[in-house]
């Protein structure tokens, strides 16, 4: 008969025990010896070869994310190779991701990054430093959409699109509303056979017709049509050409329309949100995209500060595009009554505490939406999304989109065809007055199977 034995860290029940004076499994044991050789390159004597304190501080913050997950070999390899760097190079202080990259670079030629098997580790610095507060998420950061982008383009057209890119910086256009004319842009540039600046309006009409022979909707039309006319607007603006083959073409703009829940769902979410026994996070979750119109990222990135026991919420402020509003304060603070909202509050909050207590941080971070798993940070956009569809279906058994509920939001407090209530949360008033006039359309689940 085989004798099993208990491993003492992971408790995991093995015929025989790698550590026999520990009571170690074979993984746990070489978590052991790696977290005793880590401990080595983490004393005063290794630290000492590095002579800048700002290197010397990068390297703690490695140390710590790596900390924070199973360790392996060439994790233990790269931390080595890292401290010899940063002993021999200075290095200016981070503010970009873009400089993280070039230093990334850098460290490639000298030793391999393996992705997947170690990463960088200067984007998992970065990471660190971004929950720190000097750099934004990696996911914001669009220098490495401009670069790939750029590729893409004839080298002899990158002078005029980088002075493109400029104005429209300058003029305030999001990041994420340039790379998408850009992308137009681009796919334009590799259908014409034609040089772009000398252009006709017959080209650009065949354009739209290949685009609709295509399969393009009348709304990706319209995009392109507006893109294509800007940027040659530009151009005779510039006097780098001299009309906009553009400007005599009307493109008619599919008509709106708003996608919202019936009434029946909305009744359906409500009661799943007063409900005492639904999960607290999934019905605060809902409450705060169906009552209080909260976008993906005002879940990602508001934090929560506690004070006796009771909650506020502030929401993250940060360069707006060309509107500049802020008609919702940062700060928001939750009602006591009705009761059953108050109820919610309450179980909301204790069930977040539990999370964070049980997440890894290296700083205070309080955020709304927590992780489930290892350290806080904010979530991304498409966690969002799952936790959203996680929580609708739940309520009413349905996917629902979070875009989906947040004009339902709209919806519902512009019902009596005043949508002043919602300039108080927040949006914009031209984004508000839709709400008196466009038409509605109900959303129907196509992905309920
Ligand atoms: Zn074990």
């Amino acid at each position: 008969m085989k004798t099993i034995s208990k491993c003492s860290v992971c408790k995991k029940e093995v015929v025989k025990l790698t550590n026999v004076k520990l009571f170690l499994c074979y993984e746990c044991s070489e978590q052991n010896r790696f977290k005793k050789r880590l401990a080595k390159l983490e004393g005063n004597t290794s630290l000492a070869k590095i002579e800048v304190e700002y290197n010397q501080y990068l390297f703690n913050l490695y140390l710590q994310y790596i900390n924070r997950y199973y360790l392996k070999y060439p994790i233990l390899k790269q931390t080595e190779d890292l401290l010899i760097y940063l002993a021999e190079n200075r290095i200016a202080p981070f503010t970009s991701w873009e400089r993280i990259y070039h230093e990334s670079r850098l460290f490639d030629q000298q030793y391999k990054v393996v992705m997947g098997l170690t990463g960088c580790p200067f984007v998992k610095i970065g990471k660190m430093l971004n929950e720190l507060g000097v750099l934004p998420p990696k996911s914001e950061d669009f220098s490495q959409y401009y670069i790939r982008i750029l590729k893409r383009f004839p080298s002899e057209k990158l002078k005029t699109i980088e002075r493109f890119i400029l104005f429209k910086k300058n003029k305030h256009l999001l990041d994420k509303t340039i790379i998408l004319r850009l992308e137009f842009l681009l796919y334009f540039q590799q259908w014409s056979s034609v040089d772009i600046y000398s252009l006709n309006t017959v080209d650009i009409q065949n354009y739209y017709i290949f685009l609709k022979d295509n399969g393009h909707s009348q709304y990706y039309i319209s995009q392109s049509h507006s893109s294509l006319s800007e940027f040659f607007n530009w151009c005779t603006f510039e006097k780098i050409i001299f009309i906009n083959p553009c400007i005599s073409i009307k493109i008619k703009r599919p008509a709106r329309q708003l996608t919202v829940c019936d009434e029946a769902t909305v009744n359906k979410l409500m009661s799943f949100i007063k409900n005492p026994d639904s999960d607290p996070e999934q019905a605060f979750l809902l409450a705060l995209i169906l009552i209080w119109g909260f976008k993906s990222e005002d879940l990602s990135f508001s934090k929560i500060e506690i004070k006796d026991n009771n909650f506020k919420i502030i929401l993250r402020r940060k360069q707006l595009g060309t509107v500049k509003y802020y008609n919702r304060s940062q700060t928001l603070e939750f009602p006591k009554e009705p009761k059953w909202f108050y109820s919610l509050q309450k179980r909301f909050y204790k069930k977040w505490l539990a999370q964070y207590n049980q997440l890894q941080k290296a700083y205070p971070n309080y955020f709304l939406m927590l992780p489930r798993y290892r350290s806080v940070q904010a979530l991304t956009r498409g966690t969002i999304q799952a936790r959203v569809y996680e929580a609708t279906m739940a309520a009413v058994s349905e996917k629902i989109p979070p875009k989906v509920l947040r004009k339902s939001c709209g919806n519902l407090h512009s019902s009596s065809s005043d949508a002043s209530l919602l300039s108080v949360l927040g949006w914009s008033s031209e984004y508000c007055f839709r709400y008196t006039w466009v038409p509605r359309k109900y959303f129907l689940n196509s992905t309920n199977n």
